[in-house]
């Protein structure tokens, strides 16, 4: 297992590398990045995983400096995968370059998250970018736990450049929530709470395939009793289809898609 940190460094360790994986986290590891990690193994000679907080991403300065950073446990983690290529590269050097041009997100791309972290996904597009032509992978992993990330970043780098975006299955816990580096927040009380909630939305999917007509309503009171029997403040509730995340879902595939508050503490899902 190679630590780098320094560009130079990594270009020498990775110049000849025919058949590279790349899964990019922010550390805080746990079973989800692990799956991706073990997927990239299997289908890459070689992989490399980036830990790397990246602050343009975040709209909230609180949130950055609070975001679980777990460096020692990473590593003995990824030393057991057995992980190639580990980088952790210096905000400063990532960051040395200008952009020529912004990247900005059309109108319908200002939706769920986008709507409510301003900036953030132009953040993830930006250093995803910078990633790319770094390393010029063949696969980059990504969960669809984060699934409009997920979408955003496909039809960008694949749009631009060789390397494939390769969609991972969300890994939950036995209550059903989706892993998140955003857990090592919670209570255990509130992650408790987190299954009820992902239980109910499971629930409420095969509700839906039931009566896709009054959907609007549906979602509405779902959104109220989750808010009252829970104490949570929900940012979104929607219904999209899994093409192009638009709300027409007749005849096509899609997900319920939440973003809610347990104390503080933001939680994405979709089921
Ligand atoms: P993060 O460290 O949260 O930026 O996540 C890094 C990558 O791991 C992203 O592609 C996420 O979608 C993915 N990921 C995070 N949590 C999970 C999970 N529970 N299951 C599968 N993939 C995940």
């Amino acid at each position: 297992m190679k630590i780098i940190s320094k560009i130079i460094d990594l270009n020498k360790a990775i110049n000849r590398i025919s058949d590279l994986g790349f899964v990019p986290t922010m550390g805080g590891l746990h079973k989800g990045h692990i799956s991706l990690i073990k997927i990239s193994k299997k289908k890459c000679k070689k992989t490399l995983v980036s830990i790397f907080v990246n602050p343009t991403q975040f709209d909230n300065k609180k949130d950055f400096v609070s975001y679980p950073r777990k460096l020692n446990k990473d590593l003995k983690i990824l030393k057991k995968l057995n992980v190639d290529y580990i980088f952790l590269p210096h905000g400063k050097e990532i960051y040395n370059e200008k952009r020529l041009n912004k990247i900005k997100l059309n109108k319908s791309q200002k939706i769920l998250c986008a709507k409510f972290r301003k900036g953030h996904f132009e953040g993830v597009l930006d250093i995803m970018e910078r990633f790319v032509k770094l390393l010029t992978p063949n696969y980059i992993f990504m969960g669809e736990k984060d699934f409009q990330q997920l979408l955003l970043v496909k039809n960008f780098i694949e749009s631009k450049f060789n390397s494939k975006i390769y969609s991972c299955k969300t890994i939950r816990n036995k209550n059903n929530v989706a892993l998140s580096s955003r857990h090592y927040l919670l209570k255990s009380n509130d992650l408790i709470k987190a299954g009820f909630i992902a239980n109910d939305l499971i629930k409420f999917k095969s509700q839906i395939m039931k009566n896709k007509n009054n959907i609007n309503s549906l979602l509405k009171k779902k959104k109220s009793f989750l808010i009252k029997q829970f104490k949570i403040k929900i940012e979104y509730l929607e219904i999209r289809n899994i093409i192009d995340l638009k709300k027409i879902i007749i005849n096509k595939k899609y997900k319920i898609f939440i973003a809610y508050y347990i104390n503080k503490v933001r939680l994405i899902d979709n089921f």
